[in-house]
């Protein structure tokens, strides 16, 4: 047993995945393919904002096609519709992504509906879901799809391993089980009423953290050795709430001075780290992993729609 779990930096293999799509890249220009990808980001959400920018920044980067439309906070769910549609019918536009949370009067279920399977690069579509229950090829969530390429390429064995995952969210936790599961992991999906969390969690060897709930798993949660991947990403800025879960943690303290927060996951590694024998840290972790699988999906959704076969890399 390891005495501080091994650290699996997302960004070493952020960097593969995203040259593997840049071969593809030049193999989909040899075809007179350029994939594009159109981002819808409502109103003035700070934490969007930044999303979006990095998901533009990556397409840019990488020579993908981008466009970002804006309408206003107080955009209509038929307006909202229109411009799906509008869209679905552009042969240039390869993947559509609508930037959550929308605002409260929008119906987010009919817009999500409304974009075209094909182009669903979040992979939220329930065309998609469908097709990921039933091990179909489709599109598939970003965040679960790169927590999946971490494990991978980290040469993490998952058949025939336990799996837990805490967060039974559309978003990451029922993707990242079912994904799990068609790796051949005997997989418990667990959530804010599941009796005795610790217990069940220190079955997994394989433990996925997304609750949204600050430095929540601690050693108690985890079995010597398992491999833990911390999903959440959490900013705190009360230094009393600080000094609650990292108690000592001077690096902790300095950031909050200087930054006024720091970003936590879902898993105390301070506590964590002796006992668990791999761990994602936050930042750093699956964060940068998301963005690299959309655009692994956004070359994919051309290459399928289009036609085109693309074959270096991973999508
Ligand atoms: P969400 O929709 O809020 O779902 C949270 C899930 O956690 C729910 O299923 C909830 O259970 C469960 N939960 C909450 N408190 C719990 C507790 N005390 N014990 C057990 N289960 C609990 O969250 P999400 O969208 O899946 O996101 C989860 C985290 O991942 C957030 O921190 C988010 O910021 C982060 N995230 C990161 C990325 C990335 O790129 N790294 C991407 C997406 C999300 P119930 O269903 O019973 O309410």
């Amino acid at each position: 047993m390891s005495t501080t779990a091994r650290l699996l930096n997302g960004n070493p293999i952020r960097d593969q995945i995203l040259t593997e799509v840049r071969q593809q890249l030049q193999e989909a220009a040899g075809q007179g393919l350029r994939p594009g990808l159109a981002v819808i980001l409502v109103g003035n959400n700070p934490a969007s904002e930044i999303y979006v920018r990095n998901k533009v920044k990556s397409c840019e980067s990488l020579g993908i096609y981008s466009e970002k439309l804006t309408p206003p906070e107080s955009v209509t769910t038929e307006q909202l519709l229109e411009l799906v549609e509008q869209l679905n019918r552009r042969e240039e536009i390869d993947g559509i992504l609508v930037q959550l949370p929308l605002p409260p009067q929008v119906d987010t279920k009919r817009v999500l509906e409304a974009v075209d399977p094909a182009k669903d690069v979040d992979g939220f579509h329930p065309r998609n879901v469908g097709y990921l229950v039933t091990q179909r090829a489709g599109l598939v969530p970003c965040t679960p799809a790169g927590i999946l390429e971490i494990l991978r390429r980290s040469d993490i064995p998952i058949k025939g391993q336990r799996a837990v995952v805490v967060g039974r969210s559309d978003i990451v936790g029922k993707p990242v089980a079912l994904l799990l599961l068609h790796e051949h992991a005997t997989v418990t999906l667990c959530h804010s009423r599941t009796r005795d969390l610790p217990a069940v969690c220190r079955q997994a060897d394989i433990l996925v953290a997304a609750m949204g709930r600050p430095a929540m798993i601690t050693a108690e949660y985890v079995q010597p050795g398992a491999t833990v991947i911390d999903v959440g990403i959490n900013k705190i800025t009360d230094r009393a709430e600080v000094e609650r879960l990292f108690p000592g943690n001077a690096r902790r303290r300095e950031e909050v001075e200087a930054k006024g927060y720091t970003l936590v996951g879902d898993v105390n590694p301070d506590s964590v780290l002796p006992v668990a024998g791999a761990l994602t840290p936050v930042p750093g972790g699956v964060g940068p992993l998301t963005i690299a699988m959309l655009m692994v999906n956004t070359v994919r959704a051309a290459g399928l729609r289009r036609g085109v076969a693309l074959t270096a890399g991973v999508a």
